[in-house]
């Protein structure tokens, strides 16, 4: 589609008429007033055609019972920056359900009166298309800025190949020279502070690299069991040199138990050794760090505490930002781009955990304190349910003889992640049954001919009905009601206007055996 088709698309109005003569007198006169109105025929189409782009919708209130689920859900969905108007025409007088329905559930509702002056609906209409547009602005606003940073993005990464390479032969050449100056020993020592400061700056540009990298999400962890004990050790390898050269005392506290977690090695040891040459650096020479590590329940906890320079308050929240440092005058001797922090929380997020600092203030020390998930529970614990694909991959036959409403459940269905068949009578959803083998079975009981009890009992004496859970949704919630439909075969029992949430509860608990 191209960026034309996609406007045209954004700016219309969608209307879902009470009569399809409301929708013919009001698209014209909107028309006249230089409104573009797209009619739809169901609240289904209008719930798809709000997907493709919508500057606002309207529809009447008898419409809303039916709709809340879907259109609630399609708004849910909305980007951050969108807030949909709904226009709902509402009957004369008294408040109705329907309408304080609609304007708790949708959102940025507007209710208009009927009968509507032309003048008022022309006007309302009119400021709705004027909030969404600006609503567009921010839209192209964002966009602009994640261009931006993605600009700065490749630039950084750019940067960082570009600077490494000389680098290589200028390490290369001072290696070269190394011997040929040994006699000399005024030049031996000023190679030795260009060698040092040469190996500074491919650190830095290699730091430089790795945030590119993963800001770009090119960034690979292998995952496999690893010891955390193992890997403290080997970050302490890493950082005794700076530790000891500022003769700090390092206190290592780690217990017996082994504690394994899913991780890169490598990655973490970065990590650690991250955090304790930042121990190293923003204390004086002489101060104490502490690495600790214990476990509460399925998590571990590796804190690296020193008695340095500490952090004040209304800056602990921003020093794993790229870039910041706290103070650029007091300036440690091994300064840094402010980027290893940024690595790390990357790092320990792409293993699932977290981290944090904190400090009572400055001089008086930091503490920054990683969470990563152990391995025997992570691997025990199913991954939550996510709503929006509750369904995902599994078959439903909806039968109901309103044909909104079953077209209105598929949908809603259909966007959790269900496919879906519908049926809308009892022979009908016999039929569907055999031929679709379905995985659950949504019922209506109150249909002409034969009522959803009859189905039910019907599906049950079926050679494949015996067990597919069958779920009555009625508008029927009497005892005697469920207690009929349970006699006729059904496992579960719930009333109109489905509760998506119960009913995915029902899918998660009847779990694997139903599939
Ligand atoms: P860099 O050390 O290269 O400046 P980092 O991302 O590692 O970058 O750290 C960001 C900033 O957080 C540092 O500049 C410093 O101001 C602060 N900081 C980090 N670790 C500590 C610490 N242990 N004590 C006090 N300040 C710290």
């Amino acid at each position: 589609m191209t960026a034309d088709d996609q406007s045209r698309l954004d700016r219309r109005l969608l209307m879902l008429p009470a009569t399809p003569r409301d929708g013919t007198t009001a698209r014209d006169v909107l028309w006249r007033a230089g409104i573009e109105t797209e009619l739809c025929d169901s609240v289904r189409v209008m719930a798809s055609e709000m997907q493709r782009g919508a500057a606002a919708v309207m529809l009447p209130e008898e419409s809303i019972g039916l709709a809340s689920q879907l259109l609630t859900l399609v708004i849910a969905q909305q980007a951050p920056w969108s807030d949909l108007p709904v226009l709902v025409l509402t009957r004369q007088g008294a408040d109705s359900a329907d309408a304080s329905l609609a304007v708790s559930a949708l959102g940025n509702v507007t209710l208009l009166e009927r009968p509507v002056r032309v003048a008022t609906l022309v006007s309302t209409v009119r400021t709705a298309l004027r909030a969404r547009e600006r609503q567009y602005q921010i839209r192209r606003h964002l966009a602009e800025l994640r261009q931006a940073d993605q600009r700065k993005d490749e630039f950084l990464a750019t940067l960082g190949h570009e600077l490494r390479n000389p680098l290589s032969p200028l390490l290369t050449s001072l290696e070269l020279l190394r011997p040929a100056a040994a006699t000399e020993p005024v030049v031996a020592r000023v190679i030795a502070v260009m060698q040092r400061q040469a190996n500074h700056l491919v650190r830095l540009v290699d730091d430089l690299l790795e945030v590119s990298r993963i800001t770009r999400g090119l960034i690979e962890v292998q995952r496999e069991p690893v010891e955390v004990a193992e890997i403290l050790a080997a970050a302490v390898e890493t950082s005794r040199p700076v530790i000891e050269a500022s003769a700090h005392r390092l206190t290592v506290d780690v217990p017996d138990e082994r504690l394994t977690v899913l991780g890169d090695s490598v990655r973490l040891t970065q990590v650690f050794a991250n955090l304790l040459n930042n121990a190293a650096k923003y204390t004086d020479p002489g101060g104490s760090i502490a690495l600790t590590l214990r476990r509460a329940r399925d998590t571990v906890f590796i804190s690296v505490r020193d008695s340095g320079i500490g952090i004040d308050r209304e800056n602990l929240a921003s020093v794993f930002d790229m870039f910041t440092q706290v103070s650029r005058s007091d300036r440690r001797t091994q300064g840094g781009l402010g980027i290893g922090l940024t690595l790390v929380r990357s790092l320990v997020a792409l293993h699932g955990g977290s981290v944090t600092a904190s400090s009572e203030g400055p001089g008086r020390g930091s503490t920054f304190e990683v969470r990563l998930p152990l391995v025997a529970v992570e691997t025990a614990s199913p991954p939550a349910k996510d709503r929006r694909h509750g369904f995902e991959g599994w078959r439903v036959l909806v039968v109901d003889d309103n044909q909104d409403a079953t077209e209105t459940l598929q949908t809603l269905l259909e966007t959790l992640g269900a496919s879906v068949a519908a049926a809308g009578n009892g022979r009908e959803a016999l039929e569907e049954f055999e031929r679709f083998e379905p995985d659950a079975v949504l019922l209506d009981i109150g249909m002409p001919g034969m009522d959803g009890y009859e189905v039910a009992r019907r599906i049950r004496a079926l050679p494949k009905g015996g067990t597919t859970p069958l779920i009555a949704l009625t508008g029927w919630g009497q005892q005697d009601d469920i207690r009929r439909c349970f006699e006729a075969g059904f496992d579960h029992h719930l009333v109109k206007p489905l509760d998506v949430d119960r009913l995915l509860e029902i899918v998660v608990s009847a779990g694997p055996t139903m599939h």
